[in-house]
């Protein structure tokens, strides 16, 4: 059996290129850009209660990384080093390597350092701090939502909650179906382009972890406004779209966990630099609503009629 340095050494000891020090020392050492702010960031995922215990490793190790990057994307910071946090029931090699593998496959790509963390034995939990570096001031806060603005969103909501489903055999998919709405949940992409192009253009901005409704409510909250969204905008990907009237489908796409795509709000007349900056970001965008003085909280259905309680009444599929 594997010990604590056995496994750090063959598993969590990866090439450093943007690190002065990376694993192996009391501290990792690395030099900022200068003039750079640093922005971090700490996500944990538990064990039965963010991930099933029987979690396929690699892409555990995947959503690791890619929760933690959405948090820099939502900031448009670029992503720098991580440090991860592990405890283990029982050091499995097996589970560890392919870990280690999803892990570092997806920082790799975005060009991030693993430069440190620590390790001990206990319940499965993984808490991973990301640093990032974004200019002086660009950073995309929650709290800068303007009245007039867009609402945007990127990509399409509620494939991720309905993977849960599917997972919790609640919904039958078709093969291909069920294959993409598992990615969406397991495997989620970052938007990490995105948030960059979005620097100078965005208002506010915000992460869509725990369902649209509610990581909006935070932006309007912080900005001390409201908004109006129209219900029939909601980007759908073909699976919800089939999906669209089966009970608890809204629900889905307004309160459904998981989606890590990007909300944000803009000027109206920055609109057509929205959509060339998503485009270079090779993401779709859809606008969705508007931002009001007045601090309401609206969504509307098709004819733009109110939808009554909807915004709260939703919030009780949350409930565990
Ligand atoms: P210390 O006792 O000084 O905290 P540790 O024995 O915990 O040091 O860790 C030794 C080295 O291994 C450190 O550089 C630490 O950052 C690294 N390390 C430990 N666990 C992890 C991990 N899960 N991922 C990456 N590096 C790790
Ligand atoms: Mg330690």
């Amino acid at each position: 059996m594997p010990g604590e340095f056995d496994l750090i050494r063959r598993y969590f000891s990866t090439p450093t290129p943007h690190a002065i020090l990376g694993v192996g020392d009391d501290c990792a050492l690395m030099a900022l850009t200068p003039g750079q702010e640093l922005a971090v960031s700490t996500d944990m995922l538990v064990a039965g209660r963010h991930f099933m215990n029987d979690a396929d490793p690699r892409r555990l190790g995947h959503k690791s990384a890619a929760v933690n990057l959405s948090d820099i994307a939502a900031m448009g910071a670029t992503p720098r080093w991580v440090t991860l946090g592990l405890a283990l029931p029982t050091p499995d090699e097996r589970w560890v390597a392919g870990f280690s593998a999803g892990f570092h496959g997806l920082l790799a790509q975005h060009g991030v350092d693993w430069v440190g963390g620590d390790t001990t034995a206990g319940p499965l939990t993984i808490s991973v701090t990301i640093l990032g570096e974004v200019p002086p001031l660009q950073a995309l806060r929650r709290s800068g939502a303007q009245a007039g603005d867009d609402v945007w969103v990127s990509g399409t909501l509620g494939d991720a909650a309905l993977g849960l489903q599917c997972l919790q055999e609640e919904m039958p998919l078709p093969p291909d179906e069920r294959q993409f709405c598992l990615d969406r949940l397991e495997i989620p992409v970052p938007r990490i382009a995105l948030g960059q192009a979005l620097r100078g253009l965005a208002h506010a901005a915000i992460d869509v972890s725990d369902g649209l409704l509610a990581d909006l409510g935070h932006i309007l909250e912080a900005s001390g406004v409201g908004a109006v969204l129209d219900l029939e905008t909601l980007p759908r990907s073909a699976a919800m779209r089939r999906r669209r009237a089966l009970p608890g489908a809204d629900a889905l796409l307004l309160s459904g966990g998981d989606d890590y795509e990007l909300c944000f709000t803009a000027a109206p007349e920055r609109a057509a630099q929205v959509q060339q900056a998503a485009a270079r970001a090779g993401v779709a965008v859809t606008r969705i609503g508007a931002i009001t003085a007045a601090r309401e909280r609206v969504l509307r259905d098709a004819h733009g009629r109110p939808l009554p309680l909807a915004w709260q009444g939703f919030d009780h599929f949350r409930s565990p």
